[in-house]
């Protein structure tokens, strides 16, 4: 892109994206102005990287005359679609694109496989970058997992290394402004309600979800959950060819799928428990490729991410799917390990395992943590509340629950939704009191979940935050 006669691009936002969209552009000469309603340490340094490349940039204020008259705008992916200076940008029929558009539109040629759903994004993406450097790739995990795409374009650069592949997580918020996106491979992991607190309605949320589709044509590969009615629902009219997985292993479901978990006979274990039976199989396009027990993490959904990621890393290139290829992907599964605050076991003290998956920000994953466990669980749910009702937990409560521990804004709302499944403690907002609790309740034997259901912005500054929170608290009084 050169500097148009029509104006300068406006990024709008400046975290870790934002910040690495301007400096790509800043690189090609474009006149960029970039803004951020905050002011903080980290908005202040990016300011000063940017400034130095001739960026302007404001800081706790957006001139929303001078975005009206960009030629386009780049949007950070956590500034809300509803925050004034996007509606001065659409208002004022300027374009507004994701950072991921700006670092696509620096990368042609390089093939990506993109990942989307509700769930398990992150863990699937992971996977796909993890398999793909296990193929021999010089592969790049990159997107909303944490790393932007306009940074791995800059990196790439004309004295830089080109990847051969990137594992690209995206999230809705993100594919509502990639209008370009046109993966290899594009993963649907699943569809539930989320982000009810940003979308006017579950619709309106899946319809940005199947913008992932939006340029595929008939030599597109599509990987998506066959035990997931609503993906199926999604991808029936995708043009492509269309290719599932499937962890539930009923033989309708899984019968016509790519990659299933084929558990056990009856009468086995139908969950792989570390050091008990084989828990069964993982096949891969109807040939077993690895046993359960040798993928380490917890949970079936982490099976489904395991499929998903397995089949559309085969189905990318036709070299990946030879016999010297499987074994390297088993072994690539067999080497992958639990993501920070994803179902990890941060630590076992006097027989009680704690387990971090602060991540779950939403029901539905807090709901498959909850079904993860195979102990007498202690469960701390709360934080701010996003809109959905917490009565869908009830059931894996009353098979594995002790006690809810509810906590923060949400508590009376899971209070009420929970307290006649399962003897309910209301507290407050402190968390050091709710982990004295936790530490009051678990006995050798028992586990104390963290899957709050919520998102953590009324006591913490993030997830990340929450879960370190919790792991230092959970070692320090034992
Ligand atoms: P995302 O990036 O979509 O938020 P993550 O991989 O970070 O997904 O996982 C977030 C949480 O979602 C995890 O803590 C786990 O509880 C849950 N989860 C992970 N994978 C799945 C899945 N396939 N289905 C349902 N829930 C999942």
């Amino acid at each position: 892109m050169s500097r148009g006669a029509r104006g300068e691009v406006a990024v709008i936002g400046l975290g870790a994206s934002g910040r690495a969209a301007a400096l790509l552009l800043a690189r090609d000469g474009v006149g960029v102005y970039a803004s951020d309603g905050g002011e903080s340490p980290a908005t202040h340094a990016a300011a000063a990287d940017l400034r130095a490349v001739g960026v302007t940039v404001d800081l706790g204020r957006h001139d929303l005359d001078r975005i009206a008259r960009a030629r386009l705008a780049v949007l950070s992916p956590g500034v809300p679609p509803t925050a004034a200076a996007v509606r001065a940008a659409r208002d004022a029929g300027v374009p507004v694109v994701s950072e991921i558009e700006i670092g696509l539109a620096h990368l042609p040629g390089v093939p990506y496989i993109a990942v989307t759903g509700t769930n398990g994004k992150t863990t699937t993406t992971a996977l796909v970058g993890h398999l793909l450097r296990a193929l021999g790739h010089h592969a790049i995990d990159a997107g909303n997992i944490g790393l932007p795409l306009s940074a791995v374009a800059m990196d790439a650069g004309p004295a830089g290394r080109r990847p051969d592949w990137i594992a690209l997580e995206l999230s809705s918020f993100q594919l509502h402004d990639t209008p370009s996106v046109a993966p290899v491979v594009a993963v649907l992991t699943n569809l539930s309600p989320d982000h009810l607190d940003r979308y006017p309605s579950a619709a309106a949320y899946y319809a940005d979800k199947a913008r992932l589709f939006a340029n595929a044509g008939p030599d597109s590969i599509i990987v998506s959950n066959a035990d997931d009615p609503a993906v199926q629902a999604m991808v029936a009219a995708v043009p492509g060819r269309r290719f599932t997985f499937s962890a539930a292993g009923g033989a309708g479901v899984s019968g016509g799928s790519a990659a299933v978990y084929r558990r056990p006979p009856a009468g086995a274990p139908d969950r792989a428990v570390e050091g008990t039976g084989d828990g069964g199989w993982l096949d891969l396009l109807g040939v077993p490729l690895l046993q359960r027990s040798q993928f380490p993490l917890l949970g079936d959904h982490n099976v489904a991410n395991a499929l998903a990621a397995v089949l559309s890393v085969a189905l990318a290139h036709p070299s990946h799917a030879t016999p010297e290829a499987r074994a390297r992907l088993a072994s690539g599964l067999r080497s992958f390990r639990a993501l920070p605050h994803r179902l990890q076991l941060v630590g076992e003290y006097g027989g009680v395992q704690w387990i971090d998956d602060s991540k779950a920000t939403n029901v539905s994953s807090a709901r498959v943590a909850l079904e993860s466990m195979v102990r007498p669980t202690i469960a701390l749910l709360g934080g701010r509340h996003k809109g959905e009702p917490y009565t869908s937990l009830g059931p894996p409560l009353r098979q594995i629950g002790k006690v809810v521990l509810a906590y923060g804004e949400a508590a009376p709302m899971i209070d009420q939704d929970l307290g006649g499944v399962i003897p309910v403690e209301r507290l407050g907002s402190d968390f050091a009191a709710v982990m004295a609790r936790a530490h009051a309740h678990a006995a050798a034997g028992d586990a104390v979940l963290l899957a709050p259901a919520c998102s953590s912005f009324d006591m913490f500054r993030n997830y990340e935050e929450r879960g370190a929170t919790f792991a230092r608290l959970a070692a320090a009084r034992s």
